[in-house]
């Protein structure tokens, strides 16, 4: 992608009293859809405000889209939306009424406002709903709402808390759906955070993993690099005559102890090649798995 990064953060430190909540953040987002994964407390929230311009760091600098966000913050807020993780919306407006309210305030003309409300509600699944009163509306949909918002003022990135905070497991597919189309369909950057790895892992195609105001893992989450390197074999019988035979076909195959082979692979047709070759070999393929730990055990390792 041309032009300045998303988002760019150096050297980020806040302080709430004796509370370090982010503590020397380095972090350059980029992809389409990243997420923000960690337990509660680990800074997720105070970064996204940082990044916002809403909170103020003691030390280093955030940049969003090429503009400081302590110098420019409104300027900055014009093109994020922003939805928040607590519950910050007025029960006895309807969803059309508040969306189209917000649009005017971010400087939308009415005619614009309405047009986009009634878009950007549409886009979240609420078309049929928008005249309702947001007292009257479930957790689920109050969190569409809340993304609604953050769109109507057609950001180029928006940052999401905790989006499916509180929603049972129907409202949470369907929220992660709604947020994984606006990603895909709208080309807006979307920023996520989540202390739930399995939200991340079904929307996202980059990962940042805060603990303790850190970061302790910054990686792409669709191929895991290096991923496909390295395989473990396991076979039933003795795997001497598929070694030879993969050697013989040109891949690098060393014996990895009993039963084991390790192999180095470049696709899915090494796979395949190593499939055909056991049964070939008699070997009784048992297992052809990733030598490694599997990226949820190095996600767990990073959450802490
Ligand atoms: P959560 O999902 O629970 O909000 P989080 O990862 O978003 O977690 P933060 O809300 O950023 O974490 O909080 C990081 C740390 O900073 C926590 O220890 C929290 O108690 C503290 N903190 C955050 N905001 C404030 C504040 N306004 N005053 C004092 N301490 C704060």
């Amino acid at each position: 992608m041309s032009g300045p990064p998303a988002i760019e953060v150096r050297g980020a430190v806040r302080r709430y009293g004796p509370v370090v909540a982010l503590d020397g953040v380095d972090l350059t987002v980029d992809a389409p859809a990243t997420g923000l994964l960690g337990r509660n407390g680990a800074g997720k929230s105070t970064l996204m405000k940082a990044i916002l311009g809403l909170v103020r760091l003691d030390e280093g600098s955030v940049q969003v889209l090429g503009a400081d966000t302590a110098r420019e913050g409104d300027r900055v807020r014009r093109r994020i939306g922003y939805a928040p993780e607590h519950e910050c919306l007025p029960p006895e407006l309807t969803a059309a009424d508040l969306v189209r309210h917000l649009a005017e305030l971010r400087g939308l003309s009415r005619a614009d406002a309405i047009r986009r409300a009634s878009e950007v509600l549409f886009a979240v699944g609420l078309e049929e709903e928008r005249s309702r009163v947001i007292g009257s509306f479930s957790l689920g949909m109050r969190q569409r709402v809340k993304l609604a918002q953050a769109l109507v003022h057609a950001p180029e990135l928006v940052i999401l808390d905790e989006p499916t905070n509180g929603l049972d497991p129907a409202q949470r597919s369907e929220m992660l759906e709604v947020i994984r189309r606006v990603s895909r369909d709208l080309g807006v950057r979307v920023l996520i955070s989540s202390h739930i790895l399995d939200d991340i892992r079904r929307t996202c195609d980059h990962v940042v993993v805060m603990r303790e105001g850190r970061v302790t893992l910054d990686r792409p989450l669709a191929a895991r690099a290096g991923e496909d390197d390295s395989m473990l074999i396991e076979t039933v019988a003795d795997p001497a005559p598929l070694l030879a035979l993969l050697s013989g076909r040109g891949l690098q195959v060393e014996a990895a102890g009993e039963h084991r082979l390790r192999a180095r692979i470049t696709g899915p047709a090494d796979r395949a090649a190593i499939r055909d070759a056991a049964a070939e070999a008699g070997a009784g393929l048992r297992r052809l798995h990733p030598d490694g730990p599997s990226i949820e055990d190095e996600l767990l390792e990073a959450i802490g």
